[in-house]
């Protein structure tokens, strides 16, 4: 999530007294971590579920009635099953969703459903069990239809909760409809996967949706809207609809043509300003890392119509914010500039590979590359600041704090502090002993490396220790150090 963090303009960076702005700085540090942080919508591995069953291809409609809080959709999955497959096939489904068609290759099967645990970034969701025959079993793939649905639990958003209570952002209401991975609205599988998708989301006339994918198809009947969505490669099926939602078309001047802002009550300014640093960021990481694998999709930048909720939480193709935190931020800094926190999310369209525990990678990247884009951008003095008081938070983590190796792939705790500031720290070490230019060529051949088939902990250790400048000694002592114990923190942290 979401982990959207403001940055100074370069103009009001100027102007301000060094130590006013470094108070400032570590106002807006720490309200970037107040905002949360789970980003991508990462799925917590469970290992009782070993992944031998994959989703493919998901083909869902669903009817949304935003006044009653209800969902109801039709759904078909294509799944893929390693030999040798489990005897049960499970996947989860919001808590409070009732199933009324279960299909399995064509024959209507019986099935069990078993509440889950709730977990922070999954907090109302329920197991639904198919007890699969031998001849089943033996299937290279097969298809589930289900048909299924109800009132979604209404849970606070983050940031309106206390800590330790659950929260979701996910809502069917009367002024906004958000739904994604973090409330099962969809049938899951334990474990992040990539598949294609075609969804058709039907919601009152009025309501401007974007959903994954790209928009192929729009129809009005009987007083509702629907529209059609596919996507070559995704990994969450994502709707978000509002009866307010403004669309503005901005030129990208990129592979990425325009840019589709979605809003309800921003000042024209500040979006016309946030796409041209959408863009130039895009542009840096082009030129850094190369194509995207989900290359032809448009960009949509949507700010849901949330009071506050997690600050912002990337997709392919898409980037979705809190308006409210927006709102809030710019009245108290009108220039405030949030290039840093839409760079990290815009990174995670490369950085969305480490897998399982490692998912601290994407997140380690994603907030380096935030850094190297305010560098780019001419506000280098902004990225050395962020990055000391990254390092100040990683010198103060509690004592039995998780080594970065170990680091589960959730915010909980300071695992934050771990999986985003040492992350980010370590590159710029190694970037310190590789130089610019061999750290950059290094970063793209990782990517290229590892895109399709995600890198675990024990890759990136293999990986990197090859590396110019770099050596096993060197990458295990970040990895398996625990944060308050490294005493190697690149030379421009320590002044
Ligand atoms: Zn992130």
């Amino acid at each position: 999530m979401a982990v959207k963090n403001q940055s100074k303009s370069r103009n009001d960076s100027k102007r301000m007294p060094g130590k006013t702005r470094a108070c400032r700085w570590l106002a807006l540090f720490l309200l970037m971590f107040s905002m949360g942080g789970l980003c991508l919508g990462r799925r917590t591995q469970n290992s009782e579920m070993p992944v031998r069953i994959r989703p493919e291809h998901y083909r869902i409609a669903v009817e949304i009635v935003p006044g009653q809080g209800f969902l109801e959709a039709s759904a078909t999955i294509h799944l893929m099953l390693d030999q040798p497959a489990p005897p049960t096939l499970s996947f989860f489904l919001h808590e409070t969703f009732r199933i009324e068609e279960l299909v399995l290759n064509g024959n209507k099967t019986p099935f069990s459903m078993t509440p889950a645990p709730p977990q922070k970034l999954h907090p109302a969701r329920q197991r639904v069990d198919i007890q699969l025959d031998g001849k089943t079993r033996a299937l290279p793939q097969i298809d589930i239809f289900i048909r299924y649905g109800g009132v979604l639990k209404k849970l606070p958003q983050w940031g309106l909760q206390k800590p330790h209570k659950l929260s979701m952002d996910d809502t069917i209401g009367p002024e906004r409809v958000e739904l994604a991975a973090y409330s099962a609205w969809y049938p899951q599988f334990p474990e992040k996967h990539w598949f294609s998708l075609e969804v058709e989301v039907s919601v009152p006339a009025n309501w401007k949706t974007v959903a994954s994918g790209e928009c192929i198809a729009t129809r009005v009947e009987k007083n509702r809207i629907h529209t059609n969505w596919a996507s070559p490669r995704n990994q969450d099926l994502v709707i978000v609809a509002s009866p307010d939602f403004k669309e503005i078309q901005v030129p990208a001047g990129s592979e990425f043509g325009t840019i589709s802002v979605f809003h309800t009550r921003l000042p024209a300014d500040f979006i016309q300003r946030e796409a041209r640093e959408m863009f130039q960021t895009l542009k840096y990481f082009l030129e850094w890392l190369g194509p995207l694998l989900h290359t032809g999709s448009s960009l949509r930048h949507v700010y849901s119509p949330r009071e506050m909720g997690q600050g912002g939480y990337s997709r392919p193709g898409l980037v979705i914010t809190s308006e409210g935190r927006v709102l809030a931020a710019l009245e108290s800094i009108p220039t405030l500039s949030f290039r840093r926190g839409n760079a990290h999310e815009l990174a995670h369209f490369w950085w969305n590979f480490g897998r399982g525990q490692a998912d601290w990678i994407n997140e380690a990247f994603a907030e380096y590359f935030s850094l190297l884009v305010l560098e780019a951008a001419g506000n280098a003095v902004d990225s050395a600041v962020y990055l000391k008081e990254c390092a100040g938070r990683v010198r103060t983590l509690p004592n039995g704090i998780t080594a970065m190796s170990k680091v589960p792939a959730e915010n909980s705790a300071s695992n934050h502090v771990v999986r985003y500031c040492q992350g980010a720290l370590m590159l710029h070490y190694f970037r310190s002993r590789m130089g610019d230019k061999t750290f950059l060529a290094a970063c793209r051949g990782f990517y290229l490396a590892f895109r399709e088939a995600g890198a675990s902990t024990q890759d990136f250790r293999d990986y990197w220790s090859r590396q110019k400048g770099l050596d096993t000694a060197i990458v295990n002592r970040w990895l398996d150090t625990p944060g308050n114990q490294i005493v190697f923190f690149p030379e421009a942290v320590n002044k």
